[in-house]
């Protein structure tokens, strides 16, 4: 498929610089192609730009639930080629799949295509990485630093929130346009694909930069919100985002990289859920105790 092919041309960068959380930061790649453009002089280039902008807008439009799940294992197949899963604790993944599923049960998306996975990145770093189709990959390093199932439920529910916020799809939609760009030059205006690849690799050094700092912030933060919900959502306790985030800025120091490469920082994210979490205090019963044995079983 035409497009398919197109599409792995540029997920291969995306992932060389920093898997996958950056590559979700690919949404300013509309921007930086359109800055791109900005060289293109003679009539034929501001034709092409012009096309180019009703084609932006028609590859802006909702891609299918089958298409986000074909991309998101493409995205996934080229993370695994830098990590290994994790398969000394089947047990340990067969949890975290009852804790994704009971989130996701709960909540306003519970069904996508291919469903929800999560395995685990048999990695001492701390990170964790979501991708349109539904996969879920949390580091070992990561799930250290979790002491309860409702510290497991709150890393979770922050990648669930990326998925279900349509964040990883935004930056998809991003590789679209690139496509649409290709497509449309090359077909319509007659712009030589010599340029356009010009063009695109410009953009390419322009967007791996942008692709090291991962998400914006904006979309941290709306995914810990979101995070919140999900955890009320499941009746796990919400304030478990907070025992988590506070766990990372203990650890964090000591593991350069990961989300210390492709988050904002703990305290800043921990500002962030402090006031949200004030709502659901006295709302939500605390039943973390109920949890305790299953957890240290599996752990
Ligand atoms: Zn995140």
């Amino acid at each position: 498929m035409k497009f398919t092919i197109k599409i792995k041309r540029i997920i291969p960068v995306c992932i060389a610089a920093g898997f996958l959380a950056p590559l979700l930061s690919c949404l300013g790649m509309a921007q930086t192609i359109g800055d791109s453009f900005d060289d293109v002089e003679d009539s034929k280039g501001a034709a092409a730009v012009s096309q180019s902008s009703h084609s932006i807008e028609r590859a802006l439009e909702d891609i299918t639930p089958e298409q986000e799940y074909f991309i998101g294992r493409a995205v996934g197949a080229n993370l695994l080629t830098n990590y290994r899963i994790y398969d000394g604790n089947p047990n340990l993944t067969l949890y975290l799949n009852q804790i994704t599923t009971a989130i996701v049960i709960n909540s306003s998306k519970p069904e996508i295509y291919n469903g929800y996975h999560t395995a685990i990145l048999d990695s001492d770093e701390i990170n964790a990485f979501a991708t349109s189709g539904g996969h879920i990959f949390i580091t070992r390093g990561l799930l250290d630093c979790a002491k309860s199932e409702d510290a497991l439920a709150a890393i979770l529910a922050h990648e669930i929130a990326h998925i279900q916020l349509h964040h990883s799809i935004e930056a998809i939609k991003s590789n679209r346009v690139i496509s649409a760009i290709a497509e449309t030059s090359s077909s319509v205006t007659g712009l030589a694909l010599s340029d356009l690849a010009e063009i695109l690799d410009e953009a390419a050094e322009e967007i791996v930069t942008a692709l090291q700092d991962g998400y914006s912030q904006k979309q941290e933060f709306a995914a810990d919100i979101r995070a919140l919900e999900l955890l009320v959502g499941a009746e796990y306790e919400p304030s478990s985002l907070l025992t988590m985030l506070l766990a990372l800025e203990q650890n964090q120091p000591r593991h350069p990289g990961g989300f210390n490469q492709t988050h904002p920082m703990p305290e800043d994210r921990i500002a962030n859920v402090q006031r949200p979490l004030r709502q659901y205090r006295d709302k939500v019963q605390d039943t973390r105790s109920y949890r305790e044995n299953r957890f240290t079983t599996v752990k």
